[in-house]
C-alpha cells in the first residue's frame, strides 16, 4: 500500500480555516482525515470534545507532553493555552495510506517540517488585516483583548507565509477548497511519478 502524507493548513485565527477544512474533508481527491488536536483551552459554544479538539486539563496535557506523545505542541497566544498534535494519530494514519490533515499554527507547522516529515504546507491568507479584523469581530466569540492579541499573532504568522509550499487567499470557501483539491491531486500524481 502506498503510504499517505501529512498535509498542514495554517493561517491566522479568523481566516476561515475550520470552514474550509470541513468542506475539504468531503471533497478531497485523496483519502484525507483530520488530526484532532489536544488543547487546554475551554470549549467555545458549539464545540464538541473529541470532534473539534480533545479538551485536556493542564495536568493531563503536561503528562502527555512529558511522555513524548505529541508530534509537536506549543503554547499559542502566550496565554497559557497549549495545543498539540498526537504522534500516534499521524503515524498510524500515514502508514494506513491516509493523508492526515493538521490544522495547526505556523510554529507547529515548521516544527513538523524540521522533524523531517515532508508535510505539504498550505497557508490560508485573509487578503488584508482589515478583512481579518472584520471576521474576528463578526464571530462574536472573543473579547477585545483576545481580538487584539490574535491580530498581533496574525501579523507575525503572515510574515512567515513564504515558508509554505502554497499560499491561498481565502476569498470564498468554494474557490479555496477547489484550489486545495487541485494541489492535493497534483501532489498525489507527483508521488506516483516519484514512486
Ligand atoms: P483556536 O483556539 O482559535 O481554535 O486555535 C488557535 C490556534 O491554534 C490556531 O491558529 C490553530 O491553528 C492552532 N492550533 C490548533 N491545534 C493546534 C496544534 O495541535 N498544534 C499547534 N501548534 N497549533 C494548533
Amino acid at each position: 500500500m502506498k503510504p499517505g502524507r501529512i498535509v498542514v493548513i495554517s493561517g491566522p485565527s479568523g481566516v476561515g480555516k475550520s470552514t474550509v477544512v470541513k468542506q475539504l474533508l468531503n471533497q478531497s481527491p485523496v483519502p484525507l482525515v483530520l488530526s484532532v488536536s489536544s488543547t487546554t483551552r475551554q470549549p467555545r459554544p458549539g464545540e464538541t470534545d473529541g470532534v473539534d479538539y480533545i479538551f485536556l486539563t493542564d495536568e493531563r496535557f503536561a503528562e502527555n507532553r512529558d511522555n513524548g506523545e505529541f508530534l509537536e505542541c506549543k503554547e499559542v497566544f502566550g496565554r497559557g493555552y497549549w495545543y498539540g498534535t498526537a504522534k500516534t494519530t499521524v503515524t498510524t494514519g500515514v502508514s494506513e495510506g491516509k493523508w492526515v490533515l493538521l490544522e495547526i499554527d505556523v510554529e507547529g507547522a515548521l516544527a513538523v517540517q524540521k522533524d523531517g516529515h515532508f508535510p505539504l504546507m498550505i497557508f490560508l491568507h485573509p487578503g488584508s488585516m482589515e478583512v481579518l479584523e472584520d471576521r474576528l469581530r463578526n464571530r462574536n466569540s472573543d473579547s477585545e483583548e483576545s481580538i487584539r492579541r490574535r491580530l498581533e499573532v496574525a501579523r507575525n504568522e503572515i510574515s512567515k507565509s513564504h515558508l509554505y509550499d502554497h499560499v491561498i487567499e481565502n476569498k470564498t470557501v468554494g474557490e479555496t477548497v477547489w484550489q486545495i483539491c487541485q494541489i492535493l491531486a497534483d501532489a498525489d500524481k507527483d508521488g506516483d511519478a516519484h514512486a
